[in-house]
């Protein structure tokens, strides 16, 4: 079977000797083509130190990653076929938006009509055609958000990872911005790893769920699977389950 994303025995430990603490603790997770996977669980849990072990940020303690079946740990984060969206997304202030987007295939030496091709596609999915020429500053934080979107589309990687990316969002532009990032990996189809501790989100956004707690992975399953199926009383109350 093909996957586009292989957590396998993973196990994270930070600090030394008798300081040691494990963060994650054997985390193993296969992601298919096209996936929107959530990692859910309350701040603490390990959320985002899997995501940066996928990335490339962080090196496992133990375990491996695969990414489209191509193991890459030791594999710097530059050299890794992903796009990440944080939540605070810095966007560059003396760049106009179309620039902004343009940038990481500027200097991957992407010829410009190619460039310009793909800022257009880019724009045209995202719905900002007319900020072209803005500059960051001369937009809302939801205009914003998308650009940040735009900005990690336009390279067309092969996963894209997400780090609790509307967390700074008052809640009517939070809703706002779950139904577009939705509808983009509707239009993208790009597999996507997303990293929330909000219930709400992971149920509404996810085609599967990955609950997590203590560093320890305690259920993965569909929407359907989580809510009505919780694997214990832990993934029951996380998630509110009718009980
Ligand atoms: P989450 O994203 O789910 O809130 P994190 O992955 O950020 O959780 O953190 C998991 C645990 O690992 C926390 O207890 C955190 O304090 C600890 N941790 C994260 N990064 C480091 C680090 N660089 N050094 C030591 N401890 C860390
Ligand atoms: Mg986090």
């Amino acid at each position: 079977m093909s996957s586009a994303l292989k957590i396998s025995g993973i196990r994270k430990c930070f600090g030394q000797g008798d300081n040691t603490v494990e963060v994650l603790k054997r985390i193993d997770i296969d992601v298919a083509p096209g996936e929107f996977l959530i990692l859910v669980g309350p701040s603490g849990c390990g959320k985002s130190t899997l995501l940066n072990i996928i990335a490339g940020l962080e090196e496992p303690t133990e375990g491996s990653i695969s990414i489209g079946n191509k193991n890459v740990v030791g594999v710097p984060p530059a050299q890794r076929d992903i796009a990440m969206v944080f939540q605070s997304y810095a966007l560059y202030p003396t760049m106009s938006v179309a620039e902004n987007i343009g940038f990481a295939l500027e200097i991957r030496k992407v010829p410009k009509a190619e460039r310009q091709a793909r800022i257009a596609e880019v724009a045209a999915m995202l719905q900002i055609e007319h900020l072209l020429d803005r500059r960051p500053s001369q937009l809302s934080g939801g205009q914003r958000q998308r650009v940040a979107m735009g900005r990690a589309l336009a390279r067309n990687p092969q996963l894209f990872l997400f780090d609790e990316p509307l967390s700074n969002l008052d809640a009517k532009l939070r809703v706002e911005m779950r139904a577009e990032i939705k509808r983009l990996h509707l239009l993208s189809g790009i597999t996507s790893v997303y990293v929330t501790h909000d219930q709400v989100e992971a149920m509404t956004l996810g085609s599967r769920i990955a609950v997590m707690k203590g560093g320890v992975l305690q259920q993965l399953g569909t929407p359907d699977e989580i809510y009505n199926r919780p694997a214990n009383t832990y993934v029951a109350t996380f998630i509110g389950s009718p009980t």
